[in-house]
């Protein structure tokens, strides 16, 4: 008797920032992928769209993943979908370098709400993610090469609900008159974000006459990852206790929300010692559309003309004005509202696209995000009157 073995597919998750749900392999080359999504501390406002997970034992035949269990919620609307037919996962077969799925490898099951990717693997291991990953493992590289810069200071403002060091970083040269703070990763999955502040911060302590123009004139004060346990546990928008770090700015809790509760102190220390902040920009990721939300005025005005001849900023429906801070309920204000409406600061909020980009007719890669921190440190330079 010779034994028939069902080839099987292995997943695994046992990496940072790896997350999925169950896995179920249906037939030799097909697996359904459960995305396992995150709620938040009341179990509410589900969102599913962080997967990062290893498949090994891949035969070289097409091969079939669905992903499912997708159904989310967003500010208590339900039926909210974060993966959509336009989403393009990326893969890799050495978790460094990673491509879209492209049109013809995806297809959307709208009865059952499913992406179904296709590929015929080139090995028999294949990472898969929402988004190319952007981990505490990749900060702490970008921070060894950040920190052997004369201009630049790395340090914590404050731990974590988990005890990590929330990092916050300076750049300056000699002693500059005004101050931009930059805030990314107040939602985990939110890994383009991230690409933008290392190309951003990559920038201002480089060489360029252009950079030294900006750290001079302004003391750069940027939060990359105000989630770092939730982008090491591979979890979706909510903190370890499962509040969003973008609410909660009325009334952050010290044990609920350390991470709002260091970096507004933080902030507010700044504020309340004199120094100015100048702008202030907390930038996101979202499924389609780009946009800048913030004061009405000429600096909203300007920077959303200096982002639209930037190579990737859609800028078509911006500048947004904020909502009225006086009109959000208790525990759902966002930090850029907060600043506006608690200390007049200029404060804006950026979202950008994941699904295909517009203007550049092709989803952005990881070169365009380091290309779009360079862009925007010049874009926020040029608004306020300084650089070119
Ligand atoms: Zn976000």
């Amino acid at each position: 008797m010779v034994p028939i073995f069902l080839a099987a597919i292995a997943v695994t998750t046992f990496f940072e920032g790896g997350s999925l749900g169950r896995m179920e392999q249906v037939a030799p080359a097909h697996v359904q992928c459960a995305v396992e999504g995150q709620s938040d501390q009341d179990g509410r406002n589900r969102q599913a769209n962080w997967y990062y997970f290893r498949l090994d034992g891949l035969p070289r035949t097409e091969i079939r993943i669905d992903l499912t269990d997708l159904e989310g919620e967003y500010n208590y609307r339900p039926d909210s979908y974060s993966v959509t037919p336009r989403t393009r996962p990326v893969y890799s077969y050495d978790n460094r370098s990673w491509r879209h799925f492209d049109n013809t490898q995806v297809t959307w099951d709208d009865a059952r709400k499913h992406l179904i990717l296709r590929l015929t693997p080139q090995r028999g291991r294949i990472w898969i993610a929402h988004a190319v990953p952007y981990t505490t493992a990749h900060l702490f590289r970008l921070r060894r090469e950040i920190e052997r810069s004369p201009f630049a200071g790395w340090t914590s403002a404050g731990p974590t609900s988990q005890g990590r060091d929330l990092p916050l970083v300076t750049v300056a040269e000699g002693a500059p008159p005004r101050a931009v703070w930059l805030m990314a990763r107040q939602h985990a999955w939110e890994t383009g974000t991230s690409w933008v502040i290392e190309g951003a911060l990559r920038f201002l302590v480089s060489a360029d006459p252009g950079a030294a123009v900006l750290r001079r004139r302004f003391i750069w004060k940027i939060f990359p990852m105000a989630d770092p346990d939730g982008v090491a546990n591979g979890k979706v928008r909510f903190n370890a206790q499962g509040y969003d770090v973008n609410r909660n700015w009325d009334r952050p809790g010290s044990a609920s929300t350390p991470e709002i509760w260091a970096m507004k102190r933080a902030m507010l220390a700044w504020l309340d010692s004199g120094q100015p902040v100048d702008l202030f920009l907390a930038m996101h990721n979202q499924e389609s559309g780009d946009y800048l939300d913030g004061p009405e005025g000429p600096l909203a005005t300007r920077l959303t003309a200096a982002l639209a001849r930037t190579a990737s900023f859609q800028a078509e429906t911006s500048p947004r004005k904020t909502a009225d801070p006086k009109a959000v309920a208790a525990g759902r204000m966002m930090v850029h509202q907060s600043l506006q409406h608690e200390r007049s600061v200029p404060a804006f909020l950026m979202e950008m696209a994941v699904e295909e980009n517009r203007k550049l007719n092709r989803l952005r890669s990881v070169e365009d995000n380091l290309q779009f921190g360079r862009e925007l440190v010049l874009a926020i330079g040029e608004a306020l009157g300084e650089g070119k």
